[in-house]
C-alpha cells in the first residue's frame, strides 16, 4: 500500500543519517568509535557544508543531553525515539554519563537490524553485557535478552525496542512492560523523527511524555523555517525519494515548534536555529573543525542551518533546574 512505500521511505533515513555521520567522523569532525558498525562503508564523499551540519547536530543534542543527565546525577532515564542506528549509549558508557536505564524506540525492522549488529560485533554487546548485573557468562551471547520475535532488546541498562511512534498506548504498554520508571528524571531525545509524523500525531506522543513524567526534559531537532523557497526544495528533494514531510506545518518557524511543547503541558520550552547553535558551540573546536575541509560558500552553509533547529522543553517537579538549561 502507499502507507507501506511511504514508511519504508521513512525506514531508509536511518541509513541516511547514520552514513552522513560516519563520513563526517572519518574526516575528523568528531569521535564515534561505534559509528562502524552500523554503517558498512565510509561511503560517497559528502560536501563540508553537510558535514558542518552534522557536526552542529550532535554537538548541539550531546551538548544538552549531557547537561541533563549530569544535573541529574546519572540517577536518570533516556528514552531515545526514532533512534535508528544512533549511538549515544555506548558513548555515554565510554565517559561515564550513563542514565540508569537507556530506552531505544524505532519501527520492528530498523529494530531487528540493529539487534542483529549487537549481538554480531562485541565491541556493542560488550557494554551490555558488561553493565548487566547477572552472571555475566551466561550472557555472552546476549541471547537471553532478546526477545523471541528479535524485536527487543532488554538487559538492566538498555533497552531497544520496535514500535510505532503514532501508537502511543501501545508504546506506554511497551515501555512499562520493560521497566520505564515514571518516577525517574527522564530525558526524551527525538532527532529528524517528528517531522515525519502528522501534527496532531507529534502532539500527542509530547503529551503522552508531559503526562507520563514529572521530571522530564525533551529535546526535539529537526527541520524549521520550511515555508522559504529553500524549505521548499528541501521538501521536493525528499518527496523525489518518495518521502513525505508529514509534519511540515510544526516546522514553520522556531514559535511554532516552542508551541508543541507549551500546548501538550510542558512548562518551559526554547529553541533555536542551528546557525545560532553553531555560533554559540565551544568556538576553539568549531575553529579546529573548520579547518578540516575549504568551504567556499560560507552563505550555503548559513541557508543550511538556519533551516534546522533544536527545541528542548523541561519540567520539573523535583527541582533540578532543567529549565536554565541551555547552551
Ligand atoms: N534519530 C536517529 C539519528 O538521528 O541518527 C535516526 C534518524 S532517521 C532520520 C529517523 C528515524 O525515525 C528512522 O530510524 C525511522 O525508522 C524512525 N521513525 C520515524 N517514524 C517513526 C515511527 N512512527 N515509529 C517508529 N520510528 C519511527
Amino acid at each position: 500500500t502507499d502507507t507501506d512505500t511511504a514508511d519504508e521511505a521513512v525506514r531508509a533515513t536511518c541509513d541516511d543519517a547514520t552514513t552522513c555521520k560516519r563520513f563526517a567522523t572519518s574526516k575528523g569532525y568528531w569521535k564515534d568509535p561505534y559509528i562502524q558498525y552500523f554503517a558498512r562503508s565510509v561511503g560517497e564523499r559528502k560536501a563540508p557544508e553537510i558535514n558542518r551540519g552534522y557536526y552542529a547536530r550532535v554537538q548541539g543534542v550531546n551538548h544538552l543531553l549531557d547537561a541533563f543527565i549530569k544535573k541529574a546525577e546519572c540517577d536518570c532515564q533516556v528514552i531515545n525515539l526514532g533512534a535508528g542506528l544512533d549511538t549515544t549509549f555506548w558513548r555515554l558508557k565510554d565517559e561515564n554519563l550513563m542514565p540508569r536505564k537507556f530506552f531505544e524506540v524505532d519501527f520492528p525492522t530498523v529494530v531487528a537490524r540493529k539487534i542483529h549488529n549487537i549481538k554480531t560485533k562485541p565491541p556493542l554487546s560488550k557494554p551490555i553485557i558488561e553493565t548487566h548485573s547477572t552472571d555475566s557468562l551466561l550472557l555472552e551471547t546476549l541471547s537471553e535478552c532478546v526477545c523471541s520475535d528479535a524485536h527487543s532488546l532488554d538487559s538492566d541498562r538498555y533497552c531497544i525496542i520496535g514500535a510505532d511512534l503514532r501508537d502511543v498506548s501501545n508504546l506506554d504498554e511497551k515501555l512499562k512492560k520493560f521497566q520505564l520508571n515514571p518516577e525517574l528524571p527522564t530525558l526524551l531525545l527525538s532527532e529528524c523523527v517528528l517531522v515525519y509524523m502528522t501534527p496532531s500525531q507529534s502532539s500527542n506522543l509530547v503529551h503522552w511524555a508531559a503526562e507520563t513524567f514529572h521530571t522530564a526534559m525533551f529535546i526535539n531537532y529537526e527541520q524549521v523555517n520550511m515555508s522559504d523557497r529553500f524549505g521548499q526544495v528541501m521538501i521536493e528533494n525528499l518527496q523525489r525519494r518518495q518521502c513525505t514531510l508529514a509534519g511540515v506545518e510544526a516546522c514553520q518557524s522556531l514559535d511554532s515548534q516552542k508551541e508543541r511543547f507549551l500546548k501538550t503541558g510542558w512548562e518551559n520550552a526554547d529553541a533555536l536555529d542551528m546557525m545560532t547553535v553553531y555560533s554559540m558551540l565551544p568556538q576553539d573546536d568549531v575553529a579546529r573543525i573548520e579547518r578540516l575541509e575549504f568551504l567556499d560558500e560560507r552563505e550555503l552553509l548559513q541557508q543550511l542551518l538556519q533551516h534546522y533547529s533544536i527545541c528542548w522543553a523541561s519540567k520539573d517537579k523535583h527541582n533540578l533546574g532543567l529549565s536554565q538549561l541551555a547552551f
